[in-house]
């Protein structure tokens, strides 16, 4: 079964708004076993978005169109759909008592423009918005299935994952694919790729390599939710587990934060970070997980030479003699920050994230990281690529590794 995407609306072709739901269709859809023929995006025009359809509908089974759904003039895909299929707009009673009760909850009169979401194609199965007044549309008709969804996308995936998925896999629209993904830090994308390589004949279900900056996902792929297909992933990441040991940090929903938190809270251990070219980035990371507050003492955004020796009391002279981007600047900061925060832990960060006038450009991406712990203190030095920002990020994963794997010695 195929599918294409149509997403509407000027801002998406503009660059203002990123089309974010193409990507979360794309993955759904995936993992639901219907591939994505086509992904689209078109303006807020009745012609333009006929076009789309009209191809889509000569290509695959399923259309399914974002956005264009709201009470504003430029809000036209319901009318474009309904001039396609020929089919008539109908004025759905429930759903304007649903829409008018929206705005009264909120102390506001409906204004008038919003009576246009009560309008429905005829024949089409509606789908409730929880979070918004466009409702989506299912319409089945000559053998083709056409989705009508939300633009904004919390509404989207929401009507999505708890009305479209349901309904694809009801009707057997797809083959539910099982997939176990295994998260890997610490090799390249080929590094890991060949050492998969070296295990010999692969007699399990195929493997895809998917980099996030310095994380790989390798992904286990097998068709149907069968004991079969069980058999088979399990198989295949027990395989992996032993080949790659500790370059897996964890799987499917784990991130490399995650994994340390919960190390951290599980052995009661304490936490503090002082970052130079990561401007924040680690402790900002650290406090998006839940809980974080149980094993996070603090941080220090140490980014001048001053900030360094008064805040984190590192030697002026040390500062001077060995530069600000070295080993042991960066390990005077994981040092510095632990005594000050009495934390069990201490990390440091110092590099070049982006070129600056009066640095060599091949210093672009130079990272210094240490770790402190009771029992040992490490610092490694980094080339890190991806820009300015992607330097940042990829030393906060890096940072996060090597705190994980100290923690896993003690
Ligand atoms: P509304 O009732 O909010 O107008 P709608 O279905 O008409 O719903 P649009 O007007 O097309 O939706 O889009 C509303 C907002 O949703 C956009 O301004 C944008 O912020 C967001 N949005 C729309 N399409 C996408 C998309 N493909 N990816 C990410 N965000 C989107």
């Amino acid at each position: 079964m195929q599918a294409d995407l149509i997403c509407i609306g000027n801002e998406l072709l503009t660059g203002l708004i990123e089309n974010t739901n193409a990507g979360f269709l794309s993955r759904r859809l995936w993992a639901s076993g219907i591939s994505v023929r086509e992904s689209v995006v078109v303006a807020d025009d009745e012609n333009a978005i006929k076009d789309a359809l009209e191809r889509s509908l000569g290509n695959s089974e399923i259309a399914i169109l974002t956005g264009g759904l709201g009470p504003t003039d430029d809000d036209l895909t319901r009318e474009a759909v309904a001039g396609i299929l020929g089919l008539p707009m109908v004025l759905n009673e429930d759903w304007l008592i649903k829409m008018e009760s929206f705005f009264t909850k909120r102390g506001i009169k409906m204004p008038e423009g919003n009576k246009k979401q009560a309008m429905i194609l005829s024949g089409s199965k509606v789908l409730p918005n929880k979070r918004g007044t466009a409702p989506g549309a299912i319409i089945e008709l000559r053998g083709k299935i056409i989705i009508l969804l939300p633009g904004p996308p919390a509404e989207l995936k929401e009507m999505f994952d708890h009305q479209v998925l349901p309904y694809l896999v009801l009707n057997n629209h797809g083959v539910q694919k099982k997939v176990k993904t295994l998260k890997c830090i610490g090799l390249g994308e080929s590094m890991l790729e060949e050492t998969i390589k070296n295990i010999g004949k692969w007699n399990y279900p195929p493997l895809s390599y998917v980099a996030k900056g310095y994380e790989v996902n390798l992904q286990i792929k097998a068709s149907g939710d069968s004991e079969e297909a069980n058999a088979a992933i399990q198989g295949a990441e027990t395989i992996l587990r032993e080949t790659l040991g500790d370059y897996i940090f964890g799987s499917d929903e784990d991130t490399i934060t995650s994994v340390v938190a919960s190390m951290l809270l599980s052995g009661k251990l304490t936490l503090s970070v002082a970052e130079s070219c990561s401007g924040g980035l680690l402790s900002d990371m650290i406090t998006d997980i839940p809980g974080s507050s149980g094993y996070y003492l603090g941080g220090i955004i140490a980014y001048s030479k001053r900030a360094k020796s008064e805040l984190l009391k590192i030697d002026p002279g040390l500062i001077e003699e060995e530069g600000e981007v070295s080993k042991p600047v960066a390990t005077a900061m994981a040092e510095g920050v632990r005594t000050l925060f009495q934390s069990d832990y201490g990390v440091g960060i110092t590099g070049y994230a982006g070129p600056e006038s009066g640095k060599l450009k091949e210093d672009t991406g130079l990272v210094y990281i240490a770790v402190s712990s009771p029992k040992e203190l490490v610092c490694n030095e980094f080339y890190l690529g991806g820009g300015r920002r992607g330097v940042k990020e990829r030393a906060a994963q890096v940072a996060f590794d090597m705190l994980r794997k100290v923690l896993i010695k003690c």
